[in-house]
């Protein structure tokens, strides 16, 4: 290797080193988040079995794709079974004939026979019957059957089976549980990863705390859509990551090979040089001979001549071969300058691809509004910044009233509807400042900077006022819709989580005490 070699190279390949090491070690944290990933799923995913057929088919086929490893249609296969689990909940002229359908179901894989298979039945179609009415007793006796084990054998009932994959759950009185219960204690049980931690412990706070018996089957809906953004993230990471380095080593490659054809140049003409030196040396030493041996003016004149015949030769071989490396030198200097645009071209294309990638991923596509992952990455920014300033900072969550009622009256189409000029409310009612996004159903999420306490539970009933008025169309008639607030501000020691669970709990509050209300805590 030469000097020129030794003294650009080790400048920017121990940089670019530096930065493959970098590279390589963030795509395995994001694999490693990834298998933990899969095996949050495939537990979750054995747990629910049976529990809805509309699930079924979904579950065993993300299963079995999760287990084989992740692919890229991963994404679209949790949103099927968030889709499922919407609809179960949903489809109101389907639900008779889906809740007999599971009921039969149910008593099919609950392994009981005979007299309490009948009494199981009988127990469940009252309950189908009874609807709303059922009281919580008649409950409890249908759970207590469904996962007794058959003639007092200790296979389990299906509820123990449903959950038995969790290992540190399923006690020994596990009769008394109910699948709320169940799904809490499998959460609790499972290793999540750290991003996922404040939102699983407000999943949890719901099992705890909320009495309706299928809280299971929205937690369900909300981890599948967590796990979803999560895994998408993940992949896309690493596919940047891949490609980025793929197109880095290729071009670092290429402008190498050219710097060594320039040193190359560069030493052929050095070396070139020393000859011609010595072929000078050695003629001028020759014509001091011959002057010294020379008989007549005549013969001297000749020797010399011949000598400076082959210096002229020599330095005109020099001139030809130095002109032509200048050219080969500025050809490559040429080229390389290209090649270095082209880069750069590139890499600004690449970066304004990547930003567009991020704004979509961070985009929701119904409303348009900033999604979950765009609020998550706001709220990091904003809490590093009050933890900073302490300029004030609240933040508030909004649930649309009895809008399953308004998707049941007007179809799916109509509630997306409601939901996109709800979303254009919130958001008319910001400074440019805040920040509204969707975080998820008919939930919205809401980042007031900069006003106090009582001016933010002004501006929130302001925008309650407003969407209370203008509510939606539907066949030329005005159908009023309401929406109510939980606040809550950023106060001395508090962590997100502790603000988050505040407005949770006061928007519950909200809607116990009435609803269209916007109430602080
Ligand atoms: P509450 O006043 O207690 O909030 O009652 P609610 O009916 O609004 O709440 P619930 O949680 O029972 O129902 C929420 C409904 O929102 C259920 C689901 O069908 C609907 N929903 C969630 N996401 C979407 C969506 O993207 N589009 C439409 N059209 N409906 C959705
Ligand atoms: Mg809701
Ligand atoms: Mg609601």
């Amino acid at each position: 290797m030469n000097d020129t070699d030794t003294s650009i190279a080790p400048d920017w390949k121990t940089r670019y080193l530096d930065l493959v090491r970098q590279q390589s070690e963030e795509s395995e944290t994001a694999v490693e988040s990834e298998k933990l990933l899969c095996r949050i799923i495939i537990r979750l995913t054995l747990a629910t079995a049976g529990l809805d057929p509309a699930l079924d088919p979904h579950l065993i086929s993300l299963r079995n794709a999760v287990r084989k490893g992740v692919q890229a249609d991963m994404k679209e296969r949790l949103s099927a079974i968030s889709e499922a689990l919407l609809r179960a909940n949903d489809d109101p002229q389907s639900a008779d004939h889906a809740e007999t359908d599971l009921l039969h179901r149910l008593i099919a894989r609950s392994g009981l026979t005979g007299r309490n298979a009948a009494k199981l039945r009988k127990m469940g179609e009252l309950l189908i019957a009874e609807g709303e009415r059922t009281s919580d007793d008649q409950i409890d006796s249908f759970l207590r059957l469904l996962s007794r084990p058959e003639g007092g054998a200790s296979s389990g009932g299906l509820l123990s089976r449903l959950f038995s994959s969790s290992a540190a759950v399923a006690p020994d009185d596990a009769d008394e549980e109910t699948p709320n219960q169940r799904l809490l204690a499998l959460l609790k049980s499972l290793d999540w990863p750290k991003q996922f931690v404040q939102d699983v412990n407000r999943l949890e706070l719901e099992l705890a705390v909320r009495k309706d018996a299928d809280v299971w089957a929205e937690v369900m809906t909300s981890l599948v859509t967590l796990l979803s953004t999560s895994l998408g993230r993940v992949q896309s990471e690493i596919c940047d990551t891949r490609g980025f380095l793929e197109e880095l080593t290729q071009r670092l490659l290429d402008i190498d090979k050219h710097l060594h054809n320039g040193a190359e140049i560069r030493e052929q003409s050095r070396v070139d040089g020393k000859v011609l030196d010595q072929v000078m040396k050695h003629q001028v030493g020759g014509m001091r001979d011959n002057m010294d041996a020379a008989c007549t003016l005549d013969q001297l004149r000749q020797d010399i001549g011949k000598r400076l015949d082959a210096i002229e030769s020599h330095v005109g071989t020099f001139i030809e071969n130095e002109g032509r490396r200048h050219q080969e030198a500025a050809q490559i200097e040429e080229h390389l300058r290209h090649r270095l645009n082209e880069v750069q071209n590139e890499s600004r294309e690449l970066r304004s691809k990547m930003v567009e990638a991020h704004r979509q991923a961070a985009t929701d596509t119904v409303t348009g509004l900033p999604n979950r992952l765009a609020y998550e990455e706001r709220l990091e920014s904003e809490f590093a910044r009050w933890k900073r300033f302490g300029e004030s900072l609240c933040l508030l969550v909004w649930d649309i009233d009895d809008f399953k009622i308004i998707n049941d009256r007007f179809g799916h189409d109509a509630g997306d509807k409601a939901l996109r000029i709800i979303g254009q409310n919130l958001q008319s009612g910001l400074r440019e400042t805040d920040f509204v996004g969707r975080f998820g159903g008919e939930e919205f999420v809401m980042l007031l900077i900069g006003s106090a306490k009582s001016d933010s539970i002004d501006l929130a009933d302001a925008i309650r006022k407003e969407v209370q008025e203008s509510g939606i169309h539907s066949l030329g008639n005005r159908v009023e819709v309401t929406i109510s607030c939980g606040l809550s501000c950023f106060t001395e020691g508090d962590t997100s989580a502790d603000v988050f669970a505040r407005a949770d709990q006061a928007l519950y509050q909200a809607k116990k005490s009435g609803k269209n209300r916007v109430l602080a805590l």
